[in-house]
C-alpha cells in the first residue's frame, strides 16, 4: 500500500464494532482514524449489496436488526431511517411447515391437536418434558422445555449441521437463544425495536464513516501494516487468537458456505427464513431478503447456508474448554495499554449486531477522557 499520514487511532475491522468506534472517535474526540479492512467493504457480516438481478442481498446471510436498548437503537437512528420489520420463520418438519420457535400453533398443526390457551399448551408441554436438575448443555435447555421428541425433531440435527457437535457438547446459551411459547405469537424476536435500515447496512456503514477525521482503507491485511508505527493506538476487530499469532493455538470458529441464488418470480416462500433441521438435508436454512428489505421487484434472492469447518471465522463457538483457551488470550489482552478488543471476534463472543454496538459504545465511554 502507499504510504500512510500519521494518525492518532488505527481500526482494524469495518464491521459494527470498527466503524461505530471510527465513528465515536472522530465525532466526538476530533482525532484521527484509519479504518482497515482485509475485504474490499465496509459493514464486516453486516454488508449488503444489489446482485446482478438487482436484488438487495445480504453476501453474509440474512440480518435482522433487534433490540431493547432505547439508546442503541437511537444510535444507530443517526445514520439510517428503518423499516419495520419483524422476522418470522417456519421449520419444516415431518414433511409440514410450522413456526420455529415452538409454540401453540407448532403443536397444533404437528400433532393435529387443538390447544386452546396458554394453559393447556403449557399441560401439554409438562406432559411431554423431561426436566433436567442442572442445565448445562444445549441439549438440557430443550429436552427440560419440550422433551426428547420435540427437541429432536427441531434442534438435534439442526445443530449437529450447524456446529458440527451435538448439542450435549454446546454450552445451553446456543438453544436458549430460541425460546419455547404456549401463546400463538410466531415471531423469532420480541424485543421492542425490531426493525431494518431502510435503504440496506452498507448505506448506514457509508454515513457511519462519512467524516473528515475517517480514512477508510480496504483490501488491507492488518498483518501488512502492523509494523508501520503510523499510529498511538490500535482498535483490533479481527479474531484474538490471530492478533497473538496464535500463540495459544488456533481459537475454533464454526463457518458457513452461502450459496445465493436469484430466481425470476416474486416470492419463494411465505416468510423470511425456513429452518432445515432434518439430517438429510445438507443446508440449514434457506432466507429470501425480499422479506426483510420489501423490496419491489420480479425476481427474488435466497441464500442457502451450508455450515462448514473451513471458512471466513462466523460464529464463536461457546463451550467450556474453547472459553478457557479465550480467557488465556483475554489475559494478554488485558496488559495491552494502546490496544483494545471489540467486537464477536475479538472478544469471542456469540453476539447479534445490536450487543457489539453496545458493547463499542460502552468501550469508548471507557477510553474517553472524563
Ligand atoms: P465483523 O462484522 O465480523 O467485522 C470484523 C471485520 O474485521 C471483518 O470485516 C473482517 O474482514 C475484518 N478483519 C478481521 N481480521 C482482519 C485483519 N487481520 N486485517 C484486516 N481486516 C480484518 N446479528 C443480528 O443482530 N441479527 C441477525 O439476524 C444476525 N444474523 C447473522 C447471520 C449470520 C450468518 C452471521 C454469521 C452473523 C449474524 N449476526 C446477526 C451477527 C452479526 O453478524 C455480528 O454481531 C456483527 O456483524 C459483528 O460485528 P463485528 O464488527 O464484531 O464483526
Ligand atoms: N436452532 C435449532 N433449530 C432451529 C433454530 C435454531 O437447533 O430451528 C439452534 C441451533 O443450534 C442454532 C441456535 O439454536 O445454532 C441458535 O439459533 P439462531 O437462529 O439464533 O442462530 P443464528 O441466527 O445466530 O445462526
Amino acid at each position: 500500500m502507499g504510504s500512510v499520514e500519521m494518525k492518532d487511532w488505527l481500526i482494524v475491522g469495518a464491521g459494527f464494532a470498527g466503524s461505530v468506534l471510527a465513528e465515536r472517535i472522530a465525532s466526538q474526540l476530533n482525532q484521527s482514524v484509519l479504518v482497515i479492512d482485509r475485504r474490499p467493504h465496509i459493514g464486516g457480516n453486516a454488508y449488503d449489496e444489489l446482485d446482478e438481478a438487482g436484488v438487495l442481498l445480504h453476501r453474509y446471510g440474512p440480518h435482522i436488526f433487534h433490540t431493547n436498548s432505547k439508546d442503541i437503537f437511537e444510535y444507530l437512528s443517526k445514520f439510517t431511517e428503518w423499516r419495520p420489520y419483524e422476522h418470522r420463520v417456519l421449520a419444516q418438519v415431518r414433511g409440514k411447515l410450522v413456526p420455529i420457535p415452538i409454540n401453540r400453533t407448532t403443536l397444533n398443526e404437528l400433532y393435529g391437536v387443538s390447544l386452546n390457551s396458554d394453559q393447556e399448551a403449557q399441560e401439554y408441554l409438562n406432559g411431554v418434558a423431561e426436566p433436567v436438575a442442572n442445565i448445562r448443555t444445549s441439549e438440557d435447555v430443550v429436552v427440560n422445555a419440550v422433551g426428547r421428541e420435540l427437541y429432536e425433531l427441531f434442534f438435534q440435527g439442526y445443530t449437529r449441521k450447524q456446529w458440527g457437535l451435538d448439542p450435549s457438547e454446546l454450552d445451553k446459551s446456543v438453544t436458549a437463544r430460541v425460546p419455547t411459547r404456549t401463546n400463538t405469537d410466531d415471531r423469532y424476536f420480541t424485543d421492542e425495536f425490531q426493525a431494518m435500515p431502510k435503504d440496506g447496512y452498507t448505506k448506514m456503514f457509508e454515513k457511519m464513516l462519512d467524516h473528515p477525521n475517517i480514512e477508510v482503507r480496504l483490501g488491507v491485511e492488518w498483518a501488512d501494516i502492523k509494523h508501520s508505527n503510523k499510529y498511538n493506538r490500535i482498535i483490533f476487530t479481527g479474531p484474538i487468537d490471530e492478533y497473538y499469532e496464535f500463540r495459544f493455538g488456533k481459537l475454533p470458529y464454526r463457518s458457513l458456505l452461502f450459496e445465493h441464488k436469484s430466481i425470476h418470480v416474486k416470492e419463494f416462500q411465505s416468510v423470511g427464513t425456513v429452518n432445515y433441521p432434518s439430517p438429510d438435508v445438507p443446508y440449514t436454512r434457506i432466507s429470501e431478503y425480499k422479506h426483510l428489505t420489501g423490496q419491489d421487484h420480479s425476481w427474488t434472492t435466497i441464500t442457502y447456508e451450508y455450515p462448514s469447518a473451513e471458512g471466513d471465522p462466523y460464529y464463536p463457538i461457546p463451550r467450556p474448554e474453547n472459553q478457557e483457551l479465550f480467557k488465556r488470550y483475554e489475559e494478554l489482552s488485558l496488559n495491552e495499554t494502546n490496544v483494545h478488543f471489540v467486537g464477536r471476534l475479538a472478544t469471542y463472543r456469540y453476539y447479534n449486531m445490536d450487543q457489539v454496538v453496545g458493547q463499542a459504545l460502552a468501550k469508548f465511554r471507557r477510553i474517553c477522557p472524563a
